[in-house]
């Protein structure tokens, strides 16, 4: 393995001390990454600040520095997603895309037109709003996806004129970091800074005085204290938090189609995805062929490590989340489930375990009204339509969910009806950059992608001239 070091103000800077990356495929350790020390963080935030000034001033120049980063990222997409596969579990493919998508990213932002925002323009007035950068952004990311995520916040960002400190998990710090070495040479120094560190770096960096906004993604539990950090010293914040996605099939669906679109949305990276198809609901006239459906998928599967040819699933990305999600079916079979295919953890080494579908679940088992992030996916019959919408809504997440339906406007008609920042009809995951992402209740704060997400790394400022001294509103 290569060395890493954390990027900081343009040079490259090894850690104080290091700690260990596990492979989630082998269950070894087999990288060191930086631990940040206070005063390196101090200095990375110091380089940012002394970046913004001049980042901030110059349009056309931000713009094409990210297209140029664009490019550096898409030439070592192969490269960096090997790192990635190592670090996080995810094949090598999808690891790869990672890199494409961010590049997508920046350049979506680059070349995004802004039109003047002006509100009036007359022999009274002139009035128009700005849209002002924030200054040194936090970009806090998690584990399941750390690069492709991380510039959903990165490029947003740099556009609107802020610099970024960006700081993944510590379960995937590797290929973060390679990000920052690779693109030192194409942005200035101190716009972008990625340190890396155990898990009190997090809540020094969103407490360090100088941040002026935190964009984070992670849990619900972590994004609550971020937005007590962020109220601390009225930061901006955007919370893009966890998800129980419910997709809801239609008695006039194909169970074969949907079953096929449904597991891939439930498994895609071993189903760590927060808008990952976390419980199904099914009426209970195609019950029984969609859960055959399911479980053909399910033992059609291929699990393995990433790095090897034809792999579609890796392991889960760490110890933890593994016993977590084999825990959650253990209890759910305790409870009376059955499980149709999958369940056990496969043999070691490695964090794997099988994709699974439960049927006997209840709304009330903890697979069910909790959050899984991993390969397990509950079935559950219904018999009539607001019934299936209230037990959809009844959950205090809301990110994602789907209707799976032969009818469009039937689709459209109950996607409208469900309490959650997107409702997709006969797909699931489906995220192009122009798109507002976000979620309700504890699902998040705020939103990302499309010029929405460009807002958030913004504060309005009105101009506004008066044209006719002594004239007065309107
Ligand atoms: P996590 O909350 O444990 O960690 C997320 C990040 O926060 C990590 O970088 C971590 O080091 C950091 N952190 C930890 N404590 C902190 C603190 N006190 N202050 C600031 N930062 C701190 O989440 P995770 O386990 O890495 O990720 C899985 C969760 O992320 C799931 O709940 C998933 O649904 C959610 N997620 C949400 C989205 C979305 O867009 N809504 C996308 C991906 C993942």
């Amino acid at each position: 393995m290569p060395n890493f070091s954390m990027t900081i103000g343009g040079e490259q800077v090894a850690g104080e001390a290091t700690f260990a990356v596990i492979n989630p495929a082998t269950g070894q350790p087999f990288a060191e990454a930086p631990d940040c020390s206070t005063s390196q963080l101090d200095s990375a935030v110091a380089a940012a600040e002394k970046a913004y000034v001049s980042w901030r001033t110059d349009e056309s120049a931000r713009r094409e520095a990210m297209l140029r980063a664009a490019d550096r990222l898409e030439a070592e997409a192969e490269n960096l997603g090997r790192i990635l596969t190592q670090e996080q579990g995810k094949p090598l493919s999808q690891a790869a895309l990672e890199f494409t998508v961010s590049a997508y990213w920046l350049r979506y932002y680059a070349t995004l037109e802004t039109p003047a925002e002006v509100l009036q323009d007359d022999d009274k007035a002139y009035v128009e709003v700005l849209r002002q950068p924030l200054g040194p952004v936090a970009a806090i990311t998690p584990w399941n996806v750390p690069v492709a995520l991380g510039f959903w916040k990165v490029a947003p960002a740099l556009r609107a004129g802020n610099t970024v400190v960006l700081k993944p998990s510590p379960f995937t710090p590797l290929a973060t970091l390679k990000v920052g070495e690779v693109l030192a040479d194409v942005l200035p120094p101190g716009v972008l800074n990625v340190v890396s560190g155990l898990d009190p770096l997090g809540a020094k960096l969103t407490a360090h005085p100088a941040i002026r906004k935190i964009s984070f993604t992670g849990s619900t539990a972590t994004g609550r204290k971020v937005a007590i950090a962020a109220a601390e010293g009225l930061k901006r914040v955007t919370l893009e938090l966890g998800g129980n996605d419910p997709a809801i099939v239609l008695d006039d669906a194909d169970p074969q189609t949907v079953a096929a679109g449904i597991f891939a949305s439930a498994m895609v990276n071993t189903g760590q995805i927060c808008v990952a198809v976390k419980r199904t609901y099914v009426p209970r006239n195609l019950y029984g062929d969609v859960v055959a459906a399911l479980v053909d998928q399910a033992n059609a599967a291929k699990v393995g490590n990433g790095l090897e040819a034809g792999v579609e699933y890796g392991p889960l990305n760490n110890k933890p989340q593994l016993d977590r999600v084999a825990g959650l079916v253990s209890d759910a079979v305790g409870a009376g489930a059955t499980v149709a295919a999958g369940g056990p953890t496969l043999a070691g080494p490695g964090y794997f375990y099988a994709p699974t579908i439960l049927t006997d679940v209840t709304d009330d088992m903890a697979i069910v009204a909790e959050e899984q992030f991993g390969p397990a996916l509950p079935v559950l019959p219904y018999d009539d339509v607001p019934e299936v919408i209230a037990r959809a809504n009844a959950s205090h997440f809301g990110l994602g969910s789907s209707i799976w339906t032969g009818d469009p406007q039937r689709g459209l008609e109950l996607a409208r009806q469900i309490e959650a920042g997107t409702t997709w009809i006969n797909s699931h995951i489906v995220l192009p950059p122009s798109v507002p992402f976000g979620g309700v209740k504890s699902s998040g704060i705020g939103v990302e992608n499309g010029i929405w997400g460009l807002h958030e790394f913004t504060d309005v400022h009105v101009v506004h001239q008066i044209r006719a001294i002594g004239s007065s509103w309107p």
